[in-house]
């Protein structure tokens, strides 16, 4: 078994020290690019949403690279995600490559037996003791917290930096170095390393940056290859932008939902403008953004792909958030066709009405 995963944002790094950790045989997809879209585009249904375009040309891509099962996480709806496994399991056999999918579903929706299952595959290719197992996992898990970790405080301190883009090329040296070690333990002291370093990056705490939330459809904010490299743009600018959906906030939602101890403070948030559970991320993108105006942020930008579906419910109530909060949102919709020039245009004037209000509101004109 050669297994490989789609990538998703920072889980890469925990995928790659995991398998590492289980003594597993895995192939990394190349980081999304422009060929695992074009090789994605061309054997996915047109109008499907665009992670899963961008996921079956990382299959593809790992295909090629001899990697013969995929592992991914699956829901059970009610958006396009429920149907995703099944849809790229059928595809990729029709086009000559019949891999196996371990799709790992909330044990209530697969009931216990199957998740142990499915869970029992990966376990049995593993040559590793059981405490080494466990070991593995709970490094992954201290991995992906502190990939997160470091990036959303870069992300964030970017606007206080004193020299412009130490943060930004600290957080890629420490994405490019995390990889290039197959001993997991390593893999971790680099990580706890670099969070170190980002502590030393001077700053000035007199600035007054523009500060921005990322909301919108989970994958596509995440993946910074979907989103046209938002964050590293913002980075650009000297705006410090914030995140709540990131893959270690969805491990531990989903841990606590079995619990229904999740997202107390968002579901509070989004209660007065979307009370239901509507698919994808819709009801956190509506809670975020009342948040982010909690919070005393400057904006929020909502971005999401072309036809998805809980987006699209988001985006019509966002501009009512907008107003009765008093809170400026912007949304960009992406996909495949998505030009780069018009869409820096739209951030740039975004942040150039920010900051005219921002000066509005100091100096009372
Ligand atoms: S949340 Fe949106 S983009 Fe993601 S799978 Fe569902 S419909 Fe597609």
């Amino acid at each position: 078994m050669k297994v490989t995963f789609p990538h998703l944002g920072n889980t890469y790094i925990a995928s790659k020290i995991l398998f590492d950790g289980l003594g597993i045989d895995y192939i990394m997809p190349p980081l999304n690019n422009k060929s695992t879209l074009e090789l994605g585009v061309s054997y996915s249904p047109e109008e499907i949403c665009l992670p899963f375009k961008i996921m079956i040309g990382n299959y593809l891509q790992s295909i090629r690279e001899g990697a013969d099962t995929v592992i991914i996480v699956g829901s059970c709806g009610p958006c396009r995600f429920g149907e995703y496994c099944e849809l790229q399991m059928n595809l990729l056999k029709d086009i000559g490559h019949p891999v196996d999918f371990i799709v790992v579903d909330y044990s209530k929706d697969i009931g216990k037996k199957e998740f142990l299952n499915r869970i029992q595959k990966v376990h049995e290719k593993s040559t590793k003791s059981n405490a080494q197992k466990i070991e593995a996992a709970l490094r992954a898990l201290k991995a992906i917290n502190l990939i997160d970790g470091i990036e959303s405080k870069a992300h964030y301190l970017a606007g206080y930096e004193i020299n412009r883009g130490e943060c930004k090329k600290l957080l890629n040296s420490c994405k490019s170095d995390v990889i290039k070690t197959n001993n997991p333990e390593e893999a971790i002291n680099i990580l706890k390393d670099y969070e170190k370093k980002l502590k030393k990056i001077p700053v000035d705490k007199n600035k007054d940056p523009l500060k921005i939330a990322i909301i919108g459809e989970i994958y596509t904010i995440i993946e910074p290859f979907s989103n046209l490299n938002i964050e590293d743009k913002l980075m650009d600018y000297g705006v410090c932008s914030k995140r709540t959906l990131t893959p270690s906030w969805w491990v531990k939602d989903t841990i606590l939902k079995v619990f229904k101890l999740n997202s107390i403070q968002i579901k509070r948030a989004s209660k007065k403008y979307l009370p239901y559970y509507i698919g994808g991320h819709g009801r956190e993108c509506i809670g975020e953004a009342v948040l982010s105006k909690e919070e005393q942020l400057d904006g929020a930008i909502q971005i999401f792909p072309l036809g998805c579906m809980p987006e699209i419910v988001s985006k019509s109530i966002l501009p009512t958030v907008s107003k009765q909060e008093d809170f400026p949102i912007m949304t960009l919709v992406v996909d495949e066709m998505t030009g780069e020039s018009g869409y820096v245009t739209r951030i740039e004037a975004f942040l150039d009405m920010l900051e005219r209000r921002k000066s509005n509101v100091l100096y009372g004109s």
